[in-house]
């Protein structure tokens, strides 16, 4: 569809999912250099974003103390010099050779000496046409890029896109809307995201886009739950015998936040219309019980219950949980990845499965058929559950677990498994209300707002490289009195592979040189679904006193044995997810500790871990998440999910409102978008958010 170009560069556009002329003219830059404010070395102030353009005079590849690769470069102009750092670009040594010209776009900030530092700037080469560029001092677009496409032939491409195919864009947003908030045109807008004639004008394209986003997401949400509301779906009412033999075998009374929650979830399961509800709390506040005791409920009524993880090891956990407080009859049979139990009151045995990827094809289709003739009541797994060859004879009730784990997509085939379960959705992310109406507003919301009792705060310290040796001094000292530890590895984004890599290393390190007399085990992504299996339940077992992971632990692990979590390369996680790797401990009597080590030269950085070492509460953590870093970097890289969004900020609480309030307008006046003046906005329904167009049409 990219006409007049040539098909190696088509290829790599379509690498970065452009393949229309609609897609490139939404082929947005991720910012502007500012070509008409350049700085000299010397006036770069701390903490602003600058961009400067200077020589080169070292490059060279340096390894921190955590292990981790980086460049580090000294750069300059004529009024003085300065220190560059990259992390994980070792290849960039090789790229910036002494005198190039590079345009360096980024925050200085001062390291631990009081040095000032170009942390991690974006980068590019001065070529003949960034000179005219810089000379023509305008605010140049900087494309996201990949191998073999350069930034010149990106800016090219686009701006012959966009100077010919943006004046014609039909606007498909009602003039009322765009009247009413002042909003700009869509071809205006789009031509300045590319190329603006100023900050403002930028802003203002923006400001237009974003709300584009929230507005398209905000009427698929209310289509989406007006037509689940009309559904009928399977009333399911308690049954109160069986209730309570459940809650009474527990090894602990419900804390009145979980009793109020399964309150709210039981009234919606004895309705008609099916249950969509979130719930929220805390990570360890205790959802699972909850879970299970609104899965006993279906199961009581003769229904089937699935309960997905997004995680092998979370499903493996959840499993041995369901055994665990189910199990215990006497007449409990085991087989491998199932169990058959009797539990009283109720007459017939329950049988419950464990499906995931690592399962065997056997296995898989053993105990598919278990399923679908109803022999198997519960089924815990992963997504391998929503699985087409997976079919229920009657489900009445699916939990999602850590929902933002999942992409609306995922919920919506798990209920496509039955007719009209219902549907519990569970996260540990507390997301701040009006994102929470937001993103799942077709789900209604509990919360539980209440820890059970006698957890003691996770005593947290953030440090530098030079007191991992004592960190590590007390690891030692926690696993003599027979605790066991957590270390997460760096973060490293660039691919699952080259992080394996690097946690292999790790792992080698801490087996040989630091803990050669204790049991070490390794946690990775890359490892099979077995061996995964095999480790955490070593861990589980206390047979191994260290487990060394990568975020693959990030969710769901209850192992209350471990004290310890040591972090590395902290700096580089959100303060969200960090709070979520330190609920993993803290979870039995013993008191428990979280080591957060960044060897990120910024004060800044320090600072941000430092909130950690004061705030245990994950809603706070959350909202100075998304304040310091948006959403991005708030739901991790790797969480699914979130819709599209290119320009909008979910931190932008009143764009977000505004979005909502002109959604809903429409909506109530033309739900199914049959208006005339609506048919470009359906059009666009279609085209942008496939899933929830077709159910509001
Ligand atoms: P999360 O909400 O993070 O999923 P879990 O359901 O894994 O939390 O529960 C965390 C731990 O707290 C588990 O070990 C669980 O057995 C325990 N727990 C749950 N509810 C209570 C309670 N009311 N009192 C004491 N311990 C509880
Ligand atoms: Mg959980």
């Amino acid at each position: 569809m990219l006409g007049g170009v040539q098909s190696a560069t088509v290829a790599k556009f379509n690498k970065l999912s452009v393949r229309t002329v609609g897609d490139m003219l939404y082929f947005f830059p991720h910012r502007h250099n500012d070509f008409a404010h350049m700085k000299s070395v010397a006036d770069l102030e701390i903490g602003k974003d600058q961009t400067v353009v200077v020589s080169v005079w070292e490059a060279s590849e340096a390894r921190l103390r955590s292990g981790r690769k980086a460049t580090e470069a000294v750069v300059g102009d004529e009024t003085g010099n300065l220190r560059v750092i990259w992390y994980n670009q070792p290849y960039l040594a090789q790229r910036l050779r002494p005198n190039t010209r590079v345009v360096l776009s980024g925050r200085i900030v001062v390291d631990y000496k009081g040095r000032r530092v170009f942390e991690a700037p974006e980068y590019e080469v001065v070529d003949q046409e960034t000179d005219n560029l810089i000379h023509t001092g305008r605010l140049v677009p900087v494309y996201p890029l990949t191998a073999g496409l350069s930034a010149r032939t990106a800016r090219r491409l686009v701006k012959a896109a966009v100077d010919r195919y943006a004046p014609a864009l039909p606007d498909f947003l009602p003039d009322a809307i765009r009247e009413r908030e002042a909003l700009l045109p869509l071809p205006e807008a789009v031509r300045q995201a590319h190329y603006p004639d100023s900050m403002e004008g930028n802003d203002r394209a923006r400001r237009r886009l974003a709300f584009d986003e929230l507005f398209l997401m905000q009427i698929a949400v209310m289509g989406r739950k007006q037509q689940w509301q009309q559904e009928k779906g399977n009333p399911l009412p308690v049954n109160q015998d069986m209730l309570d033999a459940f809650l009474r075998a527990l090894p602990f009374p419900l804390t009145n936040a979980q009793r109020r929650v399964l309150g709210d979830v039981l009234a919606d399961m004895s309705r008609e219309r099916p249950m969509s509800r979130l719930l929220q709390g805390d990570v360890g506040s205790g959802k699972t019980v909850v879970a299970l005791a609104a899965l006993l409920t279906a199961l009581a009524n003769g229904f089937q219950g699935a309960l997905m993880a997004p995680t092998e090891v979370l499903a493996e956990q959840h499993f041995l949980t369901v055994r665990r407080l189910l199990g215990s009859s006497p007449r409990t049979e085991e087989r491998d990845k199932l169990f058959v139990t009797y539990l009283d009151p109720w007459p017939r045995p329950i049988a419950v499965g464990l499906l995931t990827s690592a399962s065997t094809k056997k296995q898989k289709q053993e105990l598919g058929e278990r399923v679908a003739a109803g022999a198997v009541q519960l089924l815990v797994g992963t997504h391998a559950l929503i699985q087409e060859d997976v079919a229920f004879e009657r489900l009445g009730l699916a939990v999602v677990d850590e929902q933002h784990r999942f992409g609306v997509e995922q919920r919506s085939a798990l209920r496509q498994k039955g007719y009209n379960p219902h549907l519990l959705a569970m996260t540990a992310t507390p997301i701040p209300r009006t994102l929470a109406l937001t993103l799942y507003g077709d789900l209604d919301l509990s919360v539980i707002d209440e820890m059970p009792p006698g957890r003691k705060p996770v005593r947290t310290r953030a440090i530098g490289p030079d007191k991992r040796e004592a960190a590590y001094r007390f690891i030692r000292e926690q696993v003599s009195q027979g605790r066991q530890a957590f270390t997460i590895c760096p973060l490293i984004e660039e691919s699952e592979a080259i992080e394996a890599k690097a946690a292999v290393k790790e792992f080698q390190r801490l087996s040989v040189d630091v803990f050669p007399d204790l049991r070490l085990g390794l946690l990775h992504g890359r490892m099979s679904g077995k061996d995964k299996d095999d480790v955490m339940r070593r861990f589980r077992e206390g047979e191994l006193n260290i487990l060394v992971s990568t975020a693959v632990v990030e969710v769901g692990i209850d192992v209350p044995n471990a004290t310890v979590m040591l972090i590395e390369g902290a700096d580089r996680f959100g303060l969200a997810q960090l709070h979520q790797f330190r609920g993993r401990v803290g979870r039995g009597e013993h008191a428990s500790y979280c080591v957060l080590v960044s060897d990120s030269p910024s004060e800044e950085a320090r600072e941000r871990l430092a909130v950690m070492e004061t705030t245990h509460d994950g809603f706070k953590l959350a909202e100075e998440d998304l304040r310091l870093r948006g959403p991005g970097e708030f739901f991790g890289t790797r969480q699914s999910g979130l819709p599209d969004l290119r320009m909008a900020r979910l931190s932008d609480l009143p764009l977000l409102e505004m979005a909502r309030k002109e959604a809903q307008r429409v909506f109530d006046a033309d739900p199914r978008l049959t208006l005339a003046e609506h048919r470009l906005l359906k059009v666009e329904m279609a085209r942008r958010m496939p899933g929830g167009a077709a159910e509001v049409s």
